[in-house]
């Protein structure tokens, strides 16, 4: 189920393998079926406007309820930065999952971007190889 796998931050191919392996840090391609999360250069740009609909959605409650309480205009430039701040990794990484999987659902993947068995040992071997030299850095 796709909602569950955006809920869980999961591969939108295979739905199983994580994208995230940091707080803001993504895996390049699935640990589990080996895809290329970035399908091209500027994919993510898209999730900038699935990020900035995610923050209408959040500060449109606290905007409500300043406006039913007939808030000051300094209560609005305080509360709605912390607001987006307090909800920036979130946004974030639900706004990039999200947008993965709407790219998934409205252009499928195409065989010849599935990695191999073969393509992909090699694939996570490099990544991993990466991952180490980050780590004794
Ligand atoms: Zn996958």
């Amino acid at each position: 189920m796709r909602i569950k796998a955006i809920l869980q931050q999961r591969c939108p191919y295979c739905r199983q393998g994580s994208v995230f392996s940091g707080f803001f840090r993504m895996h390049p391609t699935c640990p589990n079926c080996g895809i290329t999360y970035e399908r091209e250069q500027g994919y993510f740009l898209m999730a900038i406007f699935v990020g900035y609909l995610l923050d209408l959605l959040i500060c449109a409650p606290l905007v409500v309820w300043l406006l039913l309480n007939q808030a000051p205009l300094s209560w609005y430039l305080l509360s709605l930065p912390i607001c987006l701040l307090i909800f920036a990794q979130p946004v974030f990484r639900y706004a990039r999952v999200s947008w993965m999987h709407l790219d998934e659902l409205l252009d499928p993947r195409r065989p010849e971007e599935i990695p191999t068995n073969d393509e992909r040992s090699t694939t996570n071997d490099e990544v991993g190889r990466s991952s180490l030299v980050v780590r004794h850095l």
